[in-house]
């Protein structure tokens, strides 16, 4: 156990599945209280039973990152329930993979609401807290599309980026105030990311794909290191693929 963790409060969007639970699950091992954010409420009492059975502790927190008054209302409950926030996981994304040309327009919208301006709006909710305490973590899952643009990735790509760009900026907004910022960059992980693609001919392509994978918890494991240094260390970037992803 990294006792930088213990009793920490941190908050996981998206913890509903893939990379997010099982980050909850690793903070909470680690000593962490979390608070449990997505929009499918069963995936997350779940959670939270797993994580309590194994000794820790979690609150659920039904939220849709795209709703305004969700992000205030996970911020007031959080407070309410624990007293801080020490750290944010903005992890909650999708990925709507698509030629532009035969785009939804809606399948765009969606991706820049959760992946960029749910992150950008939770990040602006909870940094007054965390500037009022005098410290606090925001980890921001990118992708390694955060730092390499291709084709029929275009809207994915430019929300990573924009989360790269964001991050980095902020970065340079609160560091005096001890206030540390982390990038994760992840490659292939083996998720439910993909199956959430509409468009036939990439999930065609994605079946066929036979690609070296992560786990969910191998992004996780980075998430707790990046988390866990003392105060004086921030890990501003990880890029983190599968040993085989050119
Ligand atoms: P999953 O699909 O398993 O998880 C996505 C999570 O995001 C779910 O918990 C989902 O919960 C949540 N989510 C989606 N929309 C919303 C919303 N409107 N409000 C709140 N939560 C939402 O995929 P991953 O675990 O792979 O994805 C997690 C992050 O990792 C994403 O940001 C993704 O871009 C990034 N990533 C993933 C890679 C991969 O290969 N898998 C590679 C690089 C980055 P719910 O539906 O219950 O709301």
């Amino acid at each position: 156990e990294t006792w930088e963790l213990d009793d920490a409060v941190a908050i996981v969007t998206g913890a509903s599945s893939g990379i997010g639970e099982e980050t909850a699950a690793a903070l909470a091992d680690e000593g962490a209280r979390v608070v449990l954010a997505a929009r499918r409420t069963d995936e997350l009492e779940e959670l939270a039973d797993r994580i309590e059975t194994a000794g820790g502790e979690a609150l659920v927190v039904p939220t849709d990152v795209t709703v305004e008054d969700d992000i205030d209302s996970l911020v007031e409950t959080t407070v309410d329930e624990f007293g801080r926030i020490d750290i944010l996981v903005n992890n909650a994304g999708v990925m709507l993979l698509e030629p532009l040309e035969r785009a939804e327009r809606s399948n765009l919208r969606q991706m820049v609401e959760v992946n960029l301006l749910g992150l950008m709006n939770l990040t602006h909710a909870v940094l007054p807290l965390m500037q009022a305490q005098d410290a606090g973590h925001i980890v921001n899952v990118s992708s390694v599309a955060g730092r390499r643009a291709s084709a029929n990735v275009s809207g994915y790509n430019a929300t990573k980026f924009g989360v790269n760009a964001f991050t980095e900026a902020l970065r340079q907004e609160v560091t005096t105030d001890d206030i540390r910022t982390t990038v994760i960059e992840p490659g292939a992980v083996d998720t439910e990311l993909a199956t959430h693609i509409t468009d036939e001919q990439i999930l065609d392509e994605f079946a066929e794909m036979d690609m070296p994978m992560l786990s969910p918890e191998d992004i996780a494991r980075s998430i707790v290191f990046a988390t866990a240094q003392p105060q004086h260390v921030s890990v501003n970037e990880l890029l983190v693929t599968p040993t085989g992803q050119t």
